[in-house]
């Protein structure tokens, strides 16, 4: 089964929920995941409730249990990837509560294995055979940004002091693993350590493919936008202050920001808000009009993150 094309595009914006499996040390019975269906249904149990009253259900496009592997989540992934190589605009966005697998879905837990690859690399190594195959009647351009946002900063990390992201171009996998790492490495740099810093800014990898048909010289263009967005989680506001507070606010400001334009689309408003952040900002070409949307939603698996878990569902159904 190469690709998954059973599964039609339906409708330009799709929420895929993924469930984190159980980490090391934690207690596999202490589970809020009540339920899922092959369906794209979800039930969560509430702890503190009993009888009926605990439940409650979700419906995404499709829910990924614990032990599905990257290679699954990816197949359903596929025809969106393709469809960037016919013109369209994609975006691609995971979305939960820190350590719920944001990374791991976008990025993987490391490079060094192919089976242990994410979306970003997976879509990248695609989108190159499948250039690779049509050279003959189309010549294919590709060119990659990386920004991150930091209390609404968008800051370059491919290269330094430039005023608007830079654009790097790109002929292989292997050229873009090099700049994925370049990328990573100045995400870090500042920062207390790794999950720190990355957990409060939005990474956006940026995939602009141009394509030139040889025989009538016509010009197609698409992109694609894969967004590792910061973490979701409620921060009390007496547990913190200054820094924090001020990290938290844009944090919250821009992640209901993006849920008020996946919202307006969805609801087809004809007003969008795109200008209420910087996110919304950059990914402003592509969302909306032709554009491709997709969402991973994160849930971790475990009773203590209940009350994020729904949080994050709810999120996820508004804009589905
Ligand atoms: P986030 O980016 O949302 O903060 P991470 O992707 O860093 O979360 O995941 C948190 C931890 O859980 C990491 O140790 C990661 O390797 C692990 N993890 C997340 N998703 C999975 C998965 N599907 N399978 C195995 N381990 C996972
Ligand atoms: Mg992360």
């Amino acid at each position: 089964r190469l690709y998954n094309e059973v599964q039609e595009l339906k409708g330009n914006i799709r929420v895929y929920c993924r469930i984190r499996p159980f980490l090391q040390g934690q207690n596999k019975k202490q589970t809020s995941i009540e339920y899922t269906g092959e369906n794209g249904e979800l039930v969560v149990a509430n702890p503190l409730k009993q009888g009926k009253d605990m439940y409650r259900l979700f419906k995404f496009n499709k829910v990924f249990g614990p032990a599905s592997t990257q290679e699954e989540v990816f197949l359903d992934t596929r025809p969106l990837i393709r469809s960037i190589l016919d013109g369209y605009n994609v975006c691609i966005f995971a979305y939960g509560q820190t350590g719920s697998g944001k990374t791991y879905t976008m990025s993987g837990p490391s490079i060094t294995s192919e089976e242990d690859w994410g979306v970003n690399y997976r879509a990248l190594n695609d989108l190159f055979h499948l250039t690779q195959s049509r050279q003959n009647s189309v010549v294919y351009e590709v060119g990659v940004q990386m920004v991150e946002i930091y209390n609404e900063q968008v800051r370059d990390l491919l290269s330094e002091d430039v005023p608007d992201a830079s654009m790097h171009s790109v002929k292989s996998t292997e050229d873009v693993l090099e700049l994925m790492n370049i990328g990573l490495m100045n995400r870090t740099v500042g920062a207390t350590t790794l999950n720190e810093k990355s957990s409060r800014s939005h990474s956006v990898l940026s995939v602009h493919v141009r394509g030139v048909d040889v025989k009538t010289e016509s010009v197609l263009r698409g992109s694609l936008h894969l967004v590792d967005l910061a973490g979701s989680e409620r921060v009390g506001r007496s547990e913190v202050t200054g820094e924090r507070l001020k990290e938290a606010q844009y944090i919250n400001k821009s992640l209901s920001a993006l849920g008020d334009v996946i919202f307006a689309l969805a609801h087809k408003n004809p007003h969008v808000p795109y200008r209420n952040s910087k996110l919304t900002q950059v990914l402003q070409n592509s969302l909306g009009g032709q554009a491709k949307t997709l969402m991973f939603v994160q849930i971790n698996p475990d009773e203590d993150s209940y009350a994020e878990t729904v949080s994050t569902l709810k999120f996820a159904e508004r804009v589905s």
